[in-house]
């Protein structure tokens, strides 16, 4: 059982203020394995301050000295990439297959910042006319709990390369995770009061980010609904947002795909992180003319994604990360059988020998129409819909009918059409014959998907504001 009291607050680990506890709960077999205090106001107020007196100084340090500071950044993450693996694994169920692509992640996305930084220039002339990048202000960061060292990562490095300082708030449901990462960046000795973390509930921790008049800035990765509310309230204090919302991305294959390839690397796309990805491609869009090939392929493909524990490197989906996620895919199973769609494999329940912990069955739906409720809404689990189309525009128009638009994928023989079809896609990122990621390709999404872009010299941006000075 590990117990946390403490928030990292002006380059020291502080006791809290807050004095709510908080359970975390292994979700493969619901064992309690740790406490952690939870920060309130006051602590938050107490971290704020720090930022904004470190801002002072860090606003002027050169490219090189913030460099210089992600390089060590990245060395302190990477030296401790098995503890974080083991922790993201225990505390959330994450499998040692994705977990390890999370941190690896996480640790190279301050080399990346560093690259972009590099890339990016921070004063523009012409004529008698300067630019000036300068950062924004202090900065609260908010994170979601499905890759939170990668978040926090993220974040923290675009951040640092700008010359904000910073306030994160991490998902309450990640207090141990945070707690291994937290070791590692405080290693990194950089100036008192560049990063402060106080774990507590959003309703009151990132309330008082998103209202308090010393924070310019909050850049957000989780809900809709979240980010929704975020927009809103920050209104007040004319807070500059980023938000990193939901998805319901679609997966489209064009009639002259390879199904053997295809249908593995679409389930694949489809039940990483074991459903609880942002941008999973959870609607599967198909030729009506290749319906029965696709449910064949499917059901040979399927075994390879059967739950399993995850900590075994085979396992390739885990369990959910708490009761009420479990529940949440649960009901959405019951609402599209209910909606009549059908299941091909799944459905409702726990797997056979799973009875403990939050694990649910891999689910796939066949005769979903885009209307219902599983193909609109985000479930974040393990339930993948097969929607079929009749032509290629048929296709892109149930793609873009929706009110998400943050990845999708379209697979197919013909490159040039592929591309022509992905062209059509409203979402920030759309990936071509499989899935790939790029930190310094721009990550973000239209519509409900979210505000903002973050990654590369387009997360470092998202930072600054500028200033004109003209003779
Ligand atoms: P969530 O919105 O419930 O919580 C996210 C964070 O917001 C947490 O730290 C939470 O404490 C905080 N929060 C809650 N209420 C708040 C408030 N009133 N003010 C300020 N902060 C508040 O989301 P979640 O369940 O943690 O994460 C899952 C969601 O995140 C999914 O919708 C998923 O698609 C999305 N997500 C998006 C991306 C992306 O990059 N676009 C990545 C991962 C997850």
């Amino acid at each position: 059982m590990k117990t946390i009291t403490k928030h990292y607050i002006d380059g020291a680990f502080v006791e809290s203020h807050g004095r709510e506890v908080i359970e975390s709960i292994n979700p493969s077999n619901g064992k309690v394995i740790g406490k952690t205090l939870l920060g309130d106001e006051e602590d938050a107020k107490f971290a704020i301050a720090a930022a904004k007196q470190a801002l002072i100084s860090f606003a002027h340090t050169t490219k090189e000295e913030r460099a210089s500071m992600l390089h060590r950044l990245h060395e302190v993450v990477a030296a401790r990439i098995d503890d974080l693996i083991a922790v993201m694994i225990e505390e959330y169920g994450g499998t040692a297959q994705f977990s390890e692509i999370i941190v690896r992640s996480a640790a190279e996305s301050f080399l990346q910042a560093e690259k972009a930084l590099q890339q990016l220039p921070l004063v523009r002339t012409w004529d008698k006319t300067t630019v000036f990048y300068e950062p924004v202000g202090v900065a609260g960061l908010i994170t979601a709990w499905n890759a939170n060292a990668l978040f926090i990562s993220v974040k923290l490095a675009s951040a640092i390369a700008a010359g904000c300082t910073v306030v994160i708030k991490p998902s309450e449901m990640s207090s141990l995770q945070t707690q291994v990462l937290l070791e590692c960046l405080h290693e990194a000795r950089l100036p008192s009061g560049v990063f402060n973390v106080v774990i507590g509930r959003g309703d009151v921790v990132g309330a008082e980010l998103v209202r308090n008049p010393d924070v310019a800035k909050i850049s957000f990765t989780g809900s809709a609904a979240v980010g929704e509310k975020i927009m809103r309230d920050g209104a007040a204090t004319m807070k500059r947002v980023t938000l990193e919302l939901g998805g319901k991305s679609p997966n489209i294959l064009l009639d002259d795909v390879e199904l053997d390839k295809a249908i593995p690397t679409a389930l694949g796309i489809a039940f990483m992180n074991s459903g609880q990805a942002c941008a999973a491609g959870t609607r599967l869009l198909v030729p009506k003319s290749r319906l029965d090939d696709v449910k064949k392929a499917i059901l040979g493909a399927m075994p390879a994604f059967a739950v399993g524990d995850p900590a075994n490197r085979k396992t390739t989906v885990g369990p959910m990360v708490s009761k009420k996620q479990y529940e949440q895919v649960q009901a959405y199973i019951r609402t599209g059988i209910s909606e009549g769609a059908d299941v091909l494999v799944g459905g409702e329940g726990h797997p056979q020998g799973f009875e403990a912990g939050y694990f649910v069955k891999p689910t796939v739906f066949v005769n979903v129409t885009n209307d219902m409720t599983i193909a609109q809404e985000e479930i974040f689990g393990p339930v993948l819909c097969v929607i079929t189309y009749e032509s290629e525009e048929d296709a892109v128009r149930i793609a873009n009918d929706s009110r998400y638009g943050l990845h999708g994928f379209v697979s197919g023989a013909d490159l040039q059409r592929a591309r022509r079809v992905a062209s059509q896609i409203i979402a920030g990122r759309v990936v071509i014959n499989g899935m790939r990621d790029d930190q310094q390709a721009p990550w973000g999404g239209f519509k409900h998907s979210g505000v903002g872009r973050e990654f590369g010299t387009f997360g470092i941006e998202a930072f600054l504001e500028s200033r004109a000075i003209l003779e």
